[in-house]
């Protein structure tokens, strides 16, 4: 009867031990598009007579804080401690 066996196997199920797994708000890209009902408009005018390219904007992630992946919680947790 070997029931608690998954933790001791060195692979984390969860992130496949990489210890990272993508972030689910940008799919692991860092940057998010902002399209969006917010009114971002007056910043998209700012946008527009600084030359930028307004029609397709990108903002950082602020779940990942633009890195595109978080730790794996469950191998920071199984190093932390
Ligand atoms: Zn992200
Ligand atoms: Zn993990």
């Amino acid at each position: 009867m070997s029931i608690n066996a998954t933790s001791s196997l060195g692979m984390c199920k969860r992130c496949g031990d990489l210890r990272m797994i993508a972030c689910s708000g940008c799919k692991g890209t860092g940057l998010v598009k902002e399209g969006g009902a917010l009114s971002f408009t007056f910043i998209d005018d700012m946008y527009e007579s600084l030359g930028g390219d307004s029609k397709v904007k990108t903002i950082r992630c602020s779940k990942c804080q633009a890195r595109g992946r978080f730790c794996c919680p469950e191998c920071s947790k199984a190093q932390s401690v």
